[in-house]
């Protein structure tokens, strides 16, 4: 039996799990999404993630078919029926089927599809050695064109700002805004590191509110540390002592090199590391339950 996919109240072997071309989602990028990760039966922060979903939703005048429970409960049944215990969750509604026009308004329902699959993690020696980043000639969209606070499926300006990463040889990019203060990388936040204090970017700054950069704001507090939200420039990421990552997929990530400069040791931080135990010490103890 191959993977179940969840679509419009169904679930589907992978190779039915088909949208059609007229799906504006497809069309135009138009949808939002989450990706999700479960840890030994436990879908951390499924509330918040869900909560995001329905805000990106909500500025687009999209409606989400289903209630948050529902659709809650659309991500359980999902998992169960795939035997997954670890797993990364991937949901997605689309502005559905419409004309080759671009007025939503033809188009009748949204769809929705959950996508459960087993992990893929990213190699060890992103954790052991840390990785290597560049500013790029990119720019983060600009909050008042397509506010990057919203996870839609118009992720283009991520795409070019990870090509141009690959091109200058790097693991990874960080953007800029379009006065060029930091805003954060094609698919994780930044956090500085300095004494015992961390910085990371304001959301108006244009970036992705991430549900592990809150999660990280909420455990310093009890480790010692103050996080203060503030607009840098690139020179206060290169004279940093340590600078992490932050996604649901990638959890927390040290930086070795930012153009160039070694930052700090050139390797992960005690304080990162620390940071790195905490987050997986709340990844085993909190989420919504379920039994397969
Ligand atoms: N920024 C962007 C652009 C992202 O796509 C993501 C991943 N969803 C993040 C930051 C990190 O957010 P989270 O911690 O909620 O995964």
């Amino acid at each position: 039996m191959g993977l179940k996919i969840y679509l419009d109240g169904k679930l589907v072997e992978k190779a039915d799990a088909v949208v059609s071309v007229f799906d504006h989602g497809l069309l135009y990028g138009d949808g939002v999404f989450e990706g999700i990760r479960s840890y030994d039966g436990l879908v951390f922060k499924l509330s918040e993630h869900l909560d995001r979903l329905y805000e990106s939703s909500h500025t687009l005048r999209l409606v989400v078919p289903l209630k948050k429970e529902a659709l809650q409960n659309a991500v359980i049944e999902t998992l169960k029926a795939n035997g997954l215990k670890d797993a990364y969750i991937r949901l997605v509604v689309t502005r559905g089927v419409g004309d080759l026009g671009l007025d939503p308004r033809k188009c009748a329902k949204a769809t929705i599809f959950i996508i459960t699959d087993k992990i893929t993690l990213y190699p060890r020696e992103y954790y052991e050695k840390g990785l290597t980043l560049a500013t790029v000639p990119t720019v983060r969209n600009h909050p008042e064109a397509l506010n990057p606070q919203l996870k839609t499926l118009n992720y283009l300006n991520n795409i070019l700002a990870k090509i141009e990463a690959t091109n200058a040889g790097v693991d990874e990019a960080i953007l800029l805004n379009s006065q060029g203060y930091v805003t954060e990388c094609t698919g994780e936040n930044i956090f500085t590191v300095k004494g015992k204090t961390l910085c990371t970017p304001p959301a108006y700054v244009g970036i992705l509110r991430g549900i592990t950069r809150q999660s990280v704001m909420d455990i310093a507090g009890s480790m010692g540390y103050k996080v203060i939200e503030e607009p840098f420039t690139r020179h206060e990421l290169y004279i940093a002592e340590e600078v992490f990552l932050t996604g649901t997929a990638a959890e927390i990530v040290p930086i070795a090199k930012i153009d160039n400069r070694v930052i700090g040791e050139g390797r992960p931080g005690p304080v990162t590391k620390k940071f790195m135990d905490e987050f997986h010490k709340l990844t085993s103890k909190e989420g919504v339950r379920y039994t397969l």
